[in-house]
């Protein structure tokens, strides 16, 4: 996933939430991203200063926030979770299996909140 494609998305999203709203500026927002969503923040950060900019919403505070990952181990149901991409190839706690876990959560991107004026 590229970055600038990911920020023309978020801001295309955070407008038709301002229209919705009927308001015209944003002041802040808060992305929430998986572990496995493949974001860079800096990136994701440096990328969205530069689709808002010359915009009406130059300037507007970016919050991120990284999910941890959740997975569930396929053979004994166990859920358990880890910091980032490596805990997928973790074993599981209940029963020691290090294949076919399924991800709980990890690969989302969440526009959670905006704050616009
Ligand atoms: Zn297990």
């Amino acid at each position: 996933m590229h970055e600038m494609a990911v920020a023309e998305n978020i801001l295309a999203l955070a407008e038709e939430e301002l229209a919705r709203l009927h308001l015209s500026r944003l002041e802040a927002i808060r992305v929430e991203y998986g572990a496995l969503a493949g974001i860079v923040p800096e990136a994701l950060r440096f990328g969205f200063e530069a689709v808002v900019k010359g915009t009406a919403h130059e300037g507007v505070r970016l919050e991120l926030v990284c999910l941890p990952l959740r997975l569930r181990c396929a053979f004994c149901k166990t859920s358990f979770g880890g910091e980032g991409q490596e805990a997928l190839y973790q074993p599981c706690p209940g029963c020691g299996e290090e294949f076919g876990h399924s991800v709980e959560q990890g690969k989302e991107l969440i526009l959670s909140r905006i704050e616009a004026s």
